[in-house]
């Protein structure tokens, strides 16, 4: 089956056309035909398609809305030049999965689209204003562009942690508030956590009923994920993806007073302040410098700079206070996981991080630690460590692809 995986944001479109089908699935033997990015949507557009084991084709041109950017996409597919191997035509497109932010409590898993689901998605916008309309957009999109024939299925980033405890998922504030309006926490990055705590299973042949695992996704959003037996229990991130560990330019945890003082001493509104603690806060804030991670360890390496080491040192003390609670959470955990941009590449993150953690049986070797960047998977923890310490490159996309052929055909998630 070919499924065309579909990550609408606010202003980007990114593809993957994957073929898979359940034994594919069962022998991790899916294969990725082509991709793609269209960013800057709504002006003038950075296009980048590439076919599988072909040189990426790079174009800008101006794009209106997702409709205009997945048609450009479907005329890229359908030209002669193109020639993804499998694909002759669009009856070649079996079925779409959709990335979609924000599933609350009505989706707790990936399900079929249809127009009661379209208008749950819909009823959760008040939760995700700006990602679950780009979400819908491309479900309208598609929908129009491959005809309704095709079967569509929408993944939730939610979704895998809605197995939270309600003692971890309720904010401690009056009950009606979560009974009334649903407050509490949702947690995001659901495909990633739960793809990498599948792979570290299977890598090392493991249950998920006696495997309990943290797993860390730092990137430019970062979040952290306790899983027990292979189900969240807890993790870092709130109702919004503003709350938790330092992110690139989000402030995470922060007492929720800073916002009114704000709004009193700068004399600004309370947008201009949420706008600060999601964008102009983290790791940017701290350092002044930049929110790339990769810039900040360079440029602390070449001069020594105050700030950018200030930066690198809160955004990785956070991380070992997540590690610890929910090491405490657990009980313990049998490993500790490293994925996306910043936990897949960065040697340096990861020594600070797992630095002084000796007394919690956490010890890396800083030669394997090395060893791991550019989409390596491997275990970097010493030979004496109690925790497994494991670098795992995420693939949500690839989660998307086996959800939706797993919904369509209606088999029984087993991870
Ligand atoms: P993501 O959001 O997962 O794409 O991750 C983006 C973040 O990963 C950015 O802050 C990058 O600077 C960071 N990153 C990528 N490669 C490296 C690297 N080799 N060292 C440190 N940070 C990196």
């Amino acid at each position: 089956m070919n499924v065309f995986v579909l990550n609408c944001g606010s202003s980007s479109l990114k593809f993957q056309i994957v073929e898979t089908d359940l034994e594919m699935i069962e022998h991790d033997s899916d294969k990725l035909l082509a991709k793609g990015l269209i960013e800057r949507v709504g002006s003038q557009a950075l296009i980048t398609y590439q076919v599988e084991g072909k040189p990426a084709i790079k174009m800008a041109t101006p794009i209106k809305d997702h409709r205009a950017a997945l048609l450009h996409v479907t005329n890229w597919l359908a030209s002669d030049e193109t020639k993804i191997p499998g694909i002759l035509s669009f009856d070649d497109i079996h079925a779409i999965g959709h990335r979609c932010v924000h599933g609350a409590e009505r989706f707790k898993k990936s399900v079929r689209i249809d127009k009661e689901v379209i208008s749950g998605i819909e009823d959760c916008i008040d939760l995700a204003p700006l990602h679950n309309p780009a979400n819908l957009k491309g479900i309208y999109a598609a929908r129009e562009v491959f005809g309704p024939q095709v079967p569509m299925v929408a993944i939730f980033d939610t979704a895998f942690h809605s197995t939270m405890p309600e003692e971890n998922y309720l904010y401690a504030i009056p009950y009606q508030m979560y009974r009334r309006f649903k407050i509490r926490k949702y947690g995001f990055h659901g495909t990633s956590h739960r793809y990498v705590a599948y792979r570290y299973r299977k890598v090392n042949n493991l249950t998920r009923d006696s495997t309990n695992v943290i797993t860390l996704h730092l990137g430019n959003g970062s979040s952290a994920c306790a899983i027990k037996k292979g189900c969240s229990i807890d993790t870092s991130m709130g109702m919004t993806p503003l709350e938790g560990l330092m992110m690139g330019t989000r402030c995470g945890d922060i007492d929720p007073t800073v916002i009114d003082y704000l709004i009193h001493k700068e004399a600004i509104s309370l947008d201009e302040v949420f706008s600060t603690l999601n964008k102009r806060s983290g790791v940017l804030g701290i350092s002044g410098l930049t929110n790339d991670m990769r810039d900040l360890l360079a440029e602390y390496a070449e001069h020594g700079d105050r700030r950018a080491n200030l930066a690198i040192n809160m955004f990785c003390d956070r991380i070992k206070k997540y590690i610890g609670a929910y090491m405490a959470g657990m009980n313990g955990t049998d490993a500790i996981i490293f994925t996306a941009g910043i936990g897949e590449n960065s040697a340096e993150i990861r020594r600070r991080v797992c630095e002084d953690m000796s007394y919690l049986g956490i010890e890396l070797d800083p030669d394997l630690n090395k060893q791991a960047y550019g989409g390596k998977e491997m275990k970097i923890s010493s030979e004496d460590s109690k925790v497994a310490i494991w670098v795992i490159p995420t693939n949500e996309e690839l989660v998307l692809a086996r959800d939706t052929v797993r919904v369509i055909l209606n088999a029984p998630r087993v991870w």
